[in-house]
């Protein structure tokens, strides 16, 4: 990746975390995992309203970093219309991606793609993996609704 392309992506994520998208509570939402990363503090619940198979709503509250904040707007932004199918292969998707293993091409993910980077810092990972992890808890039955890094 060229570093014009990574700077690109630097950008997509402040502003993500500038202005997050879906940053607000659903109303009797069907799903709330909270969510918490103590090694550098990000917390965020995650608010999912979903109806007969697919995800009509999603959205998101907390603070954290700009990485935490980014990759939770682009999720609410990306699993929003998705099946519970679809929900979870892009849970597996981004795990992949932002842990390093396998190697799904990230221009094929559109914004998502952005988040890739972290994968080279250790310390972020778990930023921007924490709403995915609150995710799969909710796409999960039985899973506590709440997930923490550690
Ligand atoms: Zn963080």
């Amino acid at each position: 990746m060229s570093d014009e392309l990574t700077d690109l992506y630097q950008e997509l994520i402040l502003d993500h975390s500038r202005h997050p998208h879906n940053f607000r509570t659903i109303d009797d939402p069907s799903h709330m995992v909270d969510a918490h990363n103590p090694l550098c503090g990000d917390m965020l619940t995650l608010y999912l309203r979903i109806e007969e198979g697919r995800v009509v709503d999603a959205s998101f509250e907390g603070r954290g970093c700009a990485i935490s904040m980014a990759s939770a707007s682009m999720l609410t932004d990306q699993v929003k219309g998705c099946s519970l199918e679809e929900a979870a292969d892009l849970f597996e998707t981004m795990h992949h991606l932002l842990t390093g293993t396998g190697s799904p091409e990230p221009t094929d993910l559109g914004e998502l793609g952005a988040l890739a980077g972290v994968r080279h810092y250790p310390m972020r990972v778990k930023c921007a993996t924490l709403s995915w992890h609150a995710l799969k808890a909710a796409l999960t039955e039985g899973e506590p609704q709440k997930v923490t890094t550690e």
